[in-house]
């Protein structure tokens, strides 16, 4: 049996801008992708999940953008994983300076042994007080924050963590359990109380649930709608309303192609408008995260569809 000839990857130079052929979201099946060339990634527009990275050339960029990241960081002066490991480092280097002779040697090896021990230990106790951190900002229940820790433990066990930053990889897991527990949050609302942006989470995401074997389905348009209601100050009228209308939708097959993020900010939007609590497309953006021309786009489509007159 002949096997299909692959072409051999690697060879940065052979790589052309374009060959990263994707269609739709891996993450929501939405068809709405942008490929951004400055920053040579493409991303989902209705859930902001970064699909792939240095579709032009691997290299530089990576670089570039870790010390961008590093810069940003810095700037907003948030805590960096590597100040924890710093600290280990500086204790153990004093202490060898200290010690004499031959028995240097000996010492420095136990230091580092000691040194490796502590540095994961430490990156544990870190990684757990971030989960911890990012679960009250976000108000997650017990359960959850459990269930992230666990999975962490696991990810941790499988080697998966060193040599990645431990702030992509606990958003990215926070990211997972709240899907599988049914309350999704946004990749946005994750990237906003997380200490790296979205491409770092997005990365982490999908290596964790490559290496992890993770199947998570789709979420629906409905998990969205109440809480997304409720940052809006919206009535129970107007969820119920939004519910409906992404039931009508999802049986015409409007939602085929279509990030649940999208869906939910546009029913919402509209049945906002529909029980007169008007809220603007940029009010349901910044709760959303969704952009305001994935709305209009969405609200336009749904409305003409399902033959709803929105008056503004
Ligand atoms: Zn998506």
């Amino acid at each position: 049996m002949a096997t299909p000839k692959r072409e051999k990857k690697g060879g940065g130079r052979d790589k052309k801008p374009d060959k990263v052929e994707v269609k739709e979201c891996p993450e929501c099946g939405s068809k709405c992708l942008v490929r951004d060339y400055d920053k040579a990634e493409i991303f989902c527009a209705d859930c902001g999940l970064v699909i792939a990275e240095n579709i032009v050339d691997m290299g530089p960029e990576w670089r570039a953008f870790d010390s961008e990241q590093m810069s940003r960081r810095a700037r907003v002066g948030a805590p960096l994983t590597y100040r924890i490991h710093d600290k280990g480092l500086s204790t153990l280097t004093n202490w060898g300076s200290t010690a004499q002779g031959g028995g240097q040697y000996k010492l420095k090896k136990w230091q580092q042994r000691t040194h490796i021990a502590n540095t994961s230990e430490r990156s544990f106790i870190f990684a757990l007080s971030e989960i911890d951190r990012m679960a009250s900002a976000l108000k997650l229940p017990v359960n959850i924050r459990e269930a992230a820790s666990m999975l962490y433990r696991k990810a941790m066990s499988k080697h998966l963590i060193r040599g990645r930053s431990i702030e992509g990889i606990t958003s990215a897991i926070l990211y997972i359990t709240c899907r599988q527990y049914g309350v999704p949050r946004t990749l946005e609302e994750i990237r906003e109380v997380s200490r790296v942006g979205q491409k770092e989470i997005s990365r982490a995401y999908r290596f964790l649930l490559r290496e992890l074997d993770i199947k998570i389905s789709p979420a629906s348009p409905i998990d969205f709608v109440p809480r997304f209601c409720s940052m809006l100050g919206l009535s129970g009228d107007i969820r119920a309303k939004a519910i409906e209308i992404i039931k009508k939708a999802s049986e015409k097959e409007l939602t085929n192609g279509r990030g649940p993020i999208g869906i939910a900010a546009a029913a919402i939007y509209i049945a906002a408008i529909l029980n007169g609590e008007h809220r603007t497309q940029k009010d349901v953006s910044d709760v959303t995260g969704v952009t305001e021309v994935t709305i209009r786009n969405r609200y336009k489509e749904l409305s003409e569809q399902l033959d709803i007159e929105v008056l503004l």
